[in-house]
């Protein structure tokens, strides 16, 4: 654009020369002559000026004068549209219309300031598919960019009982591991619009069940998305076929990860799958993926729905500060195994008021409490936000006291309404006669000491025939007032 100004000035200028010498000798009578001459003059102004130009203004006052005269109509016309512009004077120069309409199209690849193409960029579902360029951009323009320059914020979105956790990384770009129950999607997605991104470079599926992967369809439709990761377990579900269908609309690389993977890898900053070290049929949690996450000196473990069975199944190092309490502060999860190997500073426990779950559980939050692990909860302190510049971690809010559990508060000071659709049927899976045969994790329950243990517990031996009752219902269990046995803590 600017060369190309350049020319329009040096010829203008030599026009507008010859136009001034025209006038000094010519008198009245060769009025038709300038005439033609300015007719002549204006079709090679307009096939050469492409913007207004300053210079010829100051030089051609009289001549401006002396078109005024003959030009009036068209003067007064381009005269209000060329305003815009610097030059305001000279209607000669004016070609406005085409003045203002050539400029943008000629001049695209030097405009890199310019506030016009930031804008566009800005609105989110204009944007194209893949554009690296509005990732950075989008993020320069959010007004945190500066100062957190540099620092990781992580999410986790109070979506009621499921999970959501979105991640700004330290370079900018974007992570988001699930989108809690189907009708949370849009919760999610305005979330992180009102963060001012409209990608996701990294989007991660826990695993299958729908209070993670529920809200993912529209999320993902919602955003351009770059990376898809899940685990090899599909699941015959209608939430599982939307989430592989949108994923497939947005053109989003897929990738299937496992144990030893790294998602992002990097000197100071590296996503590491943990887990699944194996695949099972039996309980889609147990397929969860275990994410750490690494920035600097912090680390950040996000574990999905993983139990017991797949926290002991992971051999690689996973002490972390802040831990996302396993499936929603079950006591299927949280092993005081799992304790000791990740020693974690903070807790964040993800899930609705009012569960039909009773998450978090008693035993759970006595767990952590009593390794001096500060919680923190979705239920009662909604979205937790965690920032790490690498070294130094901070949250939005104060660890809770409150270590009441789910099904406690859920029933008197609810203030959602109760997520009800997947009550565990209690009655119907304690069988209070033989083991089940397939499907889940066998407990065995004491019906005089309301304890629940695994099959393999040294206490079942022990146990009277006529006590033992079966379940695969962990939850359904403890709902009924079943606890866990302190021996082998399932
Ligand atoms: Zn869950
Ligand atoms: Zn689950």
């Amino acid at each position: 654009m600017k060369k190309s100004a350049k020319n329009a000035k040096t010829n203008t200028k030599t026009n507008a020369n010859s136009n001034n010498n025209s006038k000094k000798f010519l008198p009245w009578i060769i009025g038709i002559c300038c005439i033609l001459g300015c007719m002549a003059l204006r079709n090679v102004s307009e096939s050469t000026v492409s913007s207004s130009v300053s210079s010829v203004d100051e030089n051609s006052s009289d001549s401006d004068n002396f078109r005024d005269e003959l030009w009036g109509e068209d003067s007064s016309d381009d005269n209000s549209e060329s305003s815009g512009n610097n030059s305001t004077s000279n209607e000669f120069f004016q070609p406005p219309a085409d003045d203002s309409t050539k400029t943008p199209i000629t001049v695209p690849p030097v405009e890199d300031d310019q506030t016009t193409t930031q804008s566009t960029t800005k609105t989110p579902d204009t944007a194209p598919p893949v554009a690296n360029n509005t990732t950075t951009q989008i993020i320069t323009e959010a007004p945190t960019s500066e100062p957190s320059l540099g620092n990781m914020t992580v999410h986790f979105i109070d979506v009621g009982q499921g999970d959501s956790t979105f991640i700004e990384l330290p370079d900018g770009k974007t992570m988001l591991i699930d989108a809690g129950e189907r009708d949370k999607g849009d919760i999610v997605t305005t979330y992180i619009y009102s963060l001012g991104y409209d990608t996701l470079d990294y989007v991660i599926a826990s695993h299958a069940h729908s209070d993670h992967i529920g809200g993912l369809p529209d999320v993902i439709s919602s955003f351009n998305v770059n990376n898809f990761y899940l685990t090899a377990m599909a699941a015959d579900t209608k939430i599982y076929e939307d989430m592989l269908i949108a994923v497939d609309n947005s053109g989003a690389k897929t990738r299937v990860v496992t144990a030893g993977d790294y998602i992002i890898n990097e000197s100071s900053l590296s996503a590491f799958v943990a887990a699944p070290v194996s695949l099972t049929n039996e309980n889609q949690n147990n397929n969860s993926i275990v994410l750490k996450l690494t920035y600097g000196e912090n680390v950040f473990l996000f574990t999905g729905d993983a139990e017991k069975e797949e926290e002991d199944s992971i051999r690689s190092n996973i002490k972390c500060d802040v831990i996302k309490v396993g499936h929603h502060g079950s006591t299927t999860s949280s092993s005081s195994n799992f304790l000791k190997k990740t020693e974690p500073t903070y807790g964040v426990i993800s899930c609705g008021m009012g569960n039909s779950y009773g998450h978090p559980t008693q035993t759970i939050l006595d767990r952590y409490k009593n390794a001096g692990i500060k919680l923190f909860r979705t239920d009662l302190q909604g979205t937790i936000i965690f920032t790490s510049d690498g070294k130094n971690l901070t949250a939005n809010v104060s660890p809770t006291n409150n270590f009441t559990p789910g099904a406690v508060t859920s029933q008197t000071t609810t203030q959602k309404p109760a997520q009800a659709t997947q009550k565990p049927a209690v009655t119907t899976t304690i069988q209070q006669t033989d083991p089940p045969t397939e499907g889940g994790t066998t407990y065995v329950l004491n019906t005089s000491s309301k304890k629940i243990h695994f099959a393999d517990c040294s206490s079942v031996d022990r146990m009277s025939e006529k006590n033992k009752a079966y379940t695969n219902d962990y939850e359904g269990a403890i709902a009924q007032g079943y606890t866990p046995c302190q021996n082998c803590n399932p």
